[in-house]
């Protein structure tokens, strides 16, 4: 156990562990968790009562959670003076996993946004988001059950690396007359300059992952998700080194679209295929049914999860988390709604299915199952938070409060 400056430990739980590779799960994980800024603490408060009902439900008192709240956002800095304090990432990393509500990103000040942070500190390279209909959802589109995706979006480099410079300043202008001199191209003088890196190593490990899923899960396909007609050296390279992993490292229970063309079968396979950007936000919309799981670079992958979770019902009930080899960090995938702060009226969803998530990544499935139940019940009898309920007819609003004890009735 590391030694910490701010937090307290719970007295009682067991860390998880990795045994050659393998994540070992005890009977009462510790579980770190952040509430979040904004509506975080209204969100929070409903989601872990559903968390632990399902937990007991499911499995009595043989299993549990062991809760222990870790510090980022706001509330670290009224406590610690800072915005991500030390502690926090020790304690994620000790315990391998963690869940949170959304944080607020400090605007200007030179503070990156903590979510980025996170993610690059803790080297959670995958951005996971699966998304699915819940019958009774309002939605803007006529077949919205056609829809379920998982996005493995690149969450580490692209132009999200923080490699930017302001139009005039040394270094902007630096670049600017290097390229020119060194490599013949020419920029307007008054230009920003952002750099898009992208790597074969942080390309593949995200693609391994993708497929890795798609073959646990049995799902049909895995989509490379690319701009690779423009971006030949960044984009297309996704593509080619996607293919060559796929090939290199799942030979046996892959087969490329390519391949299946030419004759081969793709009985018990998974076809490999890729789409050029552009064209999946209209296939998104038009041939719904033919994606399953995606895998794409950070930018893409960005607009992609939005626009699907758009799709079936908004952003408010789309979970997410973040994924590396040895961590996994669970999160809404909605802002602070801070005008919503305290009224106890949000949707708690994102951060519900979420926890749904991290149940199912410590392989207790029935729990995760009681919530998604519970879920599916209370929007099919439309007693819903207040997003939902204003695009519902006949529907009774509830208060976030209100709607975990409906999850948990309906369980
Ligand atoms: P936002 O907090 O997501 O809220 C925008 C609007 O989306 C809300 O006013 C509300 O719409 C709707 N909404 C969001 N979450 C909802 C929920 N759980 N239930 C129902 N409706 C929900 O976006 P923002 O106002 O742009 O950002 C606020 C702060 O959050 C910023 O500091 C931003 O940087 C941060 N942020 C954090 C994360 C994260 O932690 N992962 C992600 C995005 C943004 P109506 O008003 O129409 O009801």
């Amino acid at each position: 156990m590391p030694q910490f400056t701010h937090l307290t430990p719970p007295v009682d739980g067991t860390p998880l562990t990795r045994k050659q590779g393998q994540l070992v799960v005890p009977d009462d994980p510790i579980i770190p968790f952040i509430e979040g800024d904004g509506t975080g603490p209204d969100i929070w408060r409903a989601s872990v009562r559903v968390f632990d009902a399902a937990v007991q439900r499911a499995f009595g008192n043989a299993r549990r959670l062991v809760w222990f709240e870790v510090l980022a956002g706001e509330k670290a800095k009224d406590l610690t003076g800072e915005w991500l304090p030390n502690d926090t990432l020790e304690a994620v990393r000790s315990f391998k996993i963690a869940i949170k509500g959304p944080l607020t990103t400090p605007v200007g000040g030179g503070i990156r946004s903590l979510n980025v942070t996170l993610r690059q500190v803790l080297d959670l390279y995958a951005c996971v988001r699966p998304v699915r209909y819940f019958a009774g959802t309002p939605t803007p589109v006529t077949h919205p059950e056609r829809m379920d995706v998982v996005i493995f979006r690149e969450n580490t480099e692209d132009v999200y690396s923080g490699i930017e410079f302001a139009k005039g300043t040394p270094q902007a202008e630096k670049l600017i007359e290097f390229l020119s001199r060194e490599m013949g191209k020419r920029l307007p003088a008054d230009s920003g300059i952002g750099i898009k890196p992208m790597s074969e190593t942080a390309s593949k490990r995200l693609v391994r992952m993708a497929i890795k899923y798609a073959i646990e899960h049995k799902r049909p396909t895995v989509t490379l998700m690319h701009k690779g007609n423009i971006m030949k050296f960044t984009e297309g390279a996704f593509r080619d080194w996607g293919y060559e992993v796929a090939k290199a490292e799942f030979r046996d229970a892959i087969v490329t679209e390519d391949e299946v063309y030419e004759g081969t079968s793709k009985e018990g396979k998974v076809v490999i295929n890729d789409r050029i950007a552009d064209s999946i936000f209209q296939q998104i919309l038009t041939r719904t049914a033919d994606y399953s799981v995606f895998a794409t670079p950070n930018l893409n992958g960005d607009y992609l999860s939005d626009a699907c979770a758009a799709q079936v019902g908004g952003l408010g009930m789309a979970p997410g988390a973040n994924i590396g080899d040895d961590i996994a960090f669970f999160e809404a995938t909605h802002g602070t709604a801070p005008k919503y702060a305290g009224k106890d009226v949000i949707n708690p969803s994102s951060v519900i299915l979420s926890g749904v998530m991290m149940l199912e990544h410590l392989g207790w499935h029935e729990a995760a199952r009681l919530i998604t139940n519970g879920i599916a019940q209370s929007i099919r009898k439309k007693t819903v938070t207040y997003d939902l309920a204003r695009q519902m007819d006949g529907a009774t609003e509830l208060k976030t409060s209100q709607f975990a004890d409906a999850i948990i009735a309906n369980m």
